[in-house]
């Protein structure tokens, strides 16, 4: 093993391509122009950016290039996707979403209800996956949007977006259906003309799929109700001022190019995400697979660990050389589970031992054993030291359950 670290964090950000930064140096050197400017050297970035939203257009399946409009990021364009359906839309006061959203349209939803809208969060089961019939149930006479995600990024659970969106559709055609496909864009193949054609607004990242921090983009379909976040210059044909990031954009056109040669790594990633499951839980005794039922993206694996601490598990892994991340939300100062593992009723003491695994196309097999090597070691020394865990018979504390309890009542 030499010693470059082993990075299986890909849900947190992804390695830019090597073509994706080659395509981006001309555009933060010599061809530095602003693409408004009326001067012919100005031309070069304009085409460039045409060209990128072309590409993005292609990965999605959209019907038209000008369905597409570049953002800053995932973040800005679900904002964009909430404010700006709400805003054109100003009878409806309701929003529909989940309770296992990511944060940026989780604190939005939040916003909005400080502002007098009216939000319902739907549940998820034991698996991660919603419930059909209260998705219908949820939609009311004055519901505006539905934003439901399509891969979660802390469990990799897909949700039937095809399906929802439709249910959504039947009901009141006037809904407007967006998802934050942040985690699935470049991924899985997904068609938004063929296979998903009751989605109109879907947003993602660059950075997710080897593509450049600080740019995202935005489908919105033809003829929706939606009016621009970002008010300013005339620039995406006025739906987002600010001049472009053109370097931004053109690396992530490359990016949606490279993602689409790419799909064959589905199978591959799969197969690796099932070898490292099958292994570990052979491995370790009292550990499971977050939403294993449940459809998930290939290259993620969430697993709890009973009886042991998520960023205890990152400590030692990182000693190791292992970049992976854990579902607790110890980075905002609290040692609590997640919002993600806490809507799926994970048990207290899993939900604490969590920890994600995500890989990428780059990511080696070689890789993926080093730590299936490693893991099993580090959570049985931590289990050594855990106040849950009897060593004499290698496995939960007899009264672990009222101990628990005493220990946080
Ligand atoms: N949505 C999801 C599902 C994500 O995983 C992320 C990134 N962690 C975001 C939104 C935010 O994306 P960005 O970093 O581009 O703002």
């Amino acid at each position: 093993m030499d010693n470059k670290s082993v990075y299986l964090d890909n849900n947190a950000t992804t390695a830019l391509a090597q073509e994706v930064l080659e395509a981006m140096l001309p555009y933060l050197r010599e061809q530095f122009y602003n693409p408004s400017s009326s001067y012919p050297e100005a031309k070069g970035p304009r085409d460039a950016i045409e060209a990128a939203r072309e590409s993005v257009a292609r990965l999605l399946g959209a019907g038209a290039k000008s369905e597409i409009l570049f953002t800053s990021g995932a973040t800005e364009a679900n904002n964009a996707a909430l404010w700006g359906v709400l805003r054109a839309n100003p009878d409806r006061r309701h929003i529909v979403t989940t309770q296992v959203e990511h944060p940026a349209v989780l604190e939005v939803t939040k916003e909005l209800e400080r502002n007098g809208y009216r939000v319902t969060r739907l549940g998820v089961d034991r698996d991660g996956t919603l419930d059909k019939v209260e998705l219908l149930q949820a939609i009311e006479k004055d519901t505006a949007i539905v934003s439901i995600m399509h891969g979660n990024n802390e469990t990799g659970v897909i949700f039937p977006i095809a399906e929802l969106s439709r249910i959504v559709k039947a009901v009141d055609s006037k809904v407007v259906f967006h998802t934050d496909a942040t985690q699935t864009v470049g991924k899985i193949p997904l068609n938004l003309t063929k296979g998903l054609p009751d989605v109109d607004i879907l947003t993602l990242s660059a950075h997710k799929l080897h593509g450049p921090k600080g740019t995202g983009a935005m489908f919105v379909r033809r003829g929706v109700r939606w009016r621009p976040w970002l008010i300013g210059g005339h620039q995406e044909r006025s739906r987002r001022a600010g001049t472009e990031n053109v370097a931004g954009i053109v690396g992530l056109g490359v990016a949606a190019r490279l993602a689409m040669h790419n799909f064959v790594q589905e199978t591959r990633l799969k197969l690796l995400r099932d070898k490292l499951e099958a292994a570990i839980l052979e491995a370790i005794p009292n550990v499971f697979v977050n939403g294993q039922n449940a459809e998930r993206l290939p290259n993620t694996t969430s697993f709890a660990f009973e009886y042991v601490e998520g960023e205890s598990i990152l400590l030692a892994l990182s000693d190791a050389g292992i970049c992976a991340s854990s579902g607790s939300a110890c980075t905002s100062g609290s040692l609590d589970p997640s919002h993600v593992l806490k809507a799926m009723h994970i048990p207290f003491s899993a939900a604490h031992g969590s920890l994600r695994i995500s890989t990428s196309r780059y990511t080696t097999e070689a890789e993926v054993q080093r730590l299936i090597d490693v893991l099993p070691g580090i959570i049985s020394s931590l289990r050594r030291i855990s106040p849950y865990w009897d060593n004499e018979t290698n496995a939960p504390r007899a009264d672990v359950d009222v101990f628990v309890q005493e220990k946080y009542r």
